[in-house]
């Protein structure tokens, strides 16, 4: 009876909520069914005008998160009649959100905490759904995690499937079909062979950039807007530290117009200013901010943004904060250097309020959006467990009333 398309943060748990309700539900993923250890294979290439970072596979995106778990635009959704708090409650619950247990927090990390405790600055742990039994603390989460210790929407989809639901790997959906403005299946390559499954409700959750080429296919012109919570990482020369080893992100700092979270990234070293530094020896800081939506996605899935005043504002501050930060846990200040300027959220192709309504329905009856699509502005941190508490909204929704 409904036909999913994606895996990711709004597909896994649809899945999974509906099958286990007895409705028959098949899922699309236009990537391979993997282990999470392969994930790394499987990130997207964009066009170079962005440094975008998702994955096509089983589990979208969610399978190289960080599984940082926190509430995002809760006072934003209300304005459009989103109440979110039962949702939030049951998807925390499910997924075992928690503050990670000392043993799981590095030598790295504690300086972060300290550091920006002694600054004043609101300093806590990151909300994480690692299993601390399972993690051994290798710092691999975005290159999808070696031995699954974390939460990813596959595990949703695997429930769903030993629920019943049938899962279709390696199709890409193109378009939805349409007959007399409902939806009733969708068109999708295989095996290299057009093919179409009909069926009675149809929800996208491509992405933001998946779903968005869909909806035009389809006649519904989303991607015109994009938000994608840039991000750098900035650090510098702290020697003997051994962060990149450490369980990446599990601290945060709560600025005004940025968040900062303990994070290393591979392309960090070569903006250090010291000689010959090695990865153990740098303490470095994700720097990540709200943006405007302003960019768009095109056809062939390529993806221009624009960086607004107040954009790059934002994180100027957030990365004068990072830096007092270093310099306070023993960074010499010095050798302190950035990535370059990246996003790993995007969203708000097909927002609520503009392409879907609150129970992100489109125009066209039956046809759902439910990932980071249809979020209506940027949230500038996480937003896994927004999607997910939407998805289980969705979820009930199509439970009691389709
Ligand atoms: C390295 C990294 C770390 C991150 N860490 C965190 C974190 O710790 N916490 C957090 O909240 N967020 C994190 N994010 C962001 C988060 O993963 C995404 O915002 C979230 O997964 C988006 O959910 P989604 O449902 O919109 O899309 P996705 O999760 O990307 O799912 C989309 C799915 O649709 C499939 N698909 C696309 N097109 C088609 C098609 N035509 N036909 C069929 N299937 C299709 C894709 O293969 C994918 O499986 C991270 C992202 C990255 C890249």
């Amino acid at each position: 009876m409904v036909i999913i398309v994606g895996t990711g943060a709004g597909g896994g748990i649809l899945a999974r909520e509906l099958a286990k309700n007895g409705i028959d539900v098949t899922i699309f993923e236009k990537g391979p069914y993997i282990e999470s250890k392969d994930a790394f294979d499987c990130y997207d290439v964009y066009n170079k005008q962005v440094d975008l970072l998702t994955t096509t596979c089983i589990g979208g995106s969610t399978i190289v998160s960080m599984s940082n778990m926190v509430r995002a635009l809760d006072e934003e959704l209300l304005d459009y009649g989103i109440d979110l708090s039962e949702a939030y409650e049951y998807v925390e619950d499910l997924v075992g959100v928690h503050d990670l247990d000392d043993s799981h927090i590095g030598k790295g990390t504690q300086l972060f905490l300290d550091a920006g405790r002694e600054l004043g600055l609101k300093t806590m742990k990151m909300p994480k759904a690692i299993r601390e039994e399972d993690c051994i603390q290798c710092g691999k989460c975005a290159f999808g995690c070696p031995v699954n210790a974390k939460w990813s929407g596959k595990d949703f989809v695997d429930e769903a499937v030993e629920a019943g639901a049938t899962l279709i790997c390696d199709a890409e959906v193109i378009s939805v079909s349409i007959k007399d403005m409902e939806a009733h299946g969708v068109n999708y390559v295989k095996d290299g062979e057009r093919k179409v499954l009909l069926d009675d409700l149809v929800i996208l959750a491509a992405g933001a950039i998946g779903s968005t080429l869909i909806l035009r296919q389809t006649g519904i012109n989303a991607g015109t807007r994009i938000f994608f919570d840039p991000f750098v990482t900035v650090g510098g020369y702290l020697k003997d530290i051994n962060f990149n080893t450490e369980v990446q992100m599990a601290g945060l700092v709560v600025g005004k117009n940025f968040v900062l979270s303990p994070h290393f990234s591979s392309f960090i070293r070569q903006n250090i200013v010291y000689d010959d530094v090695e990865d153990k020896d740098i303490l470095s800081i994700m720097v990540k901010t709200a943006d405007e939506c302003q960019g768009q996605v095109y056809n062939d899935g390529s993806v221009f943004k624009d960086n607004t005043i107040e954009d790059i504002r934002y994180l100027a501050e957030g990365v004068a904060t990072a830096g007092m930060i270093l310099e306070k846990a023993g960074v010499d200040p010095t050798t302190i250097g950035s990535t370059v300027y990246r996003g790993a959220h995007p969203g708000g192709t097909a927002p609520i309020g503009k392409i879907v309504d609150s129970n992100l329905e489109t125009d066209i009856d039956n046809l759902f959006v439910c990932d980071a699509s249809v979020l209506p502005i940027s949230p500038g941190k996480p937003p896994i467990l927004t999607i997910l508490a939407l998805a289980k909204r969705l979820a009930d929704y199509i439970i009691n009333n389709k």
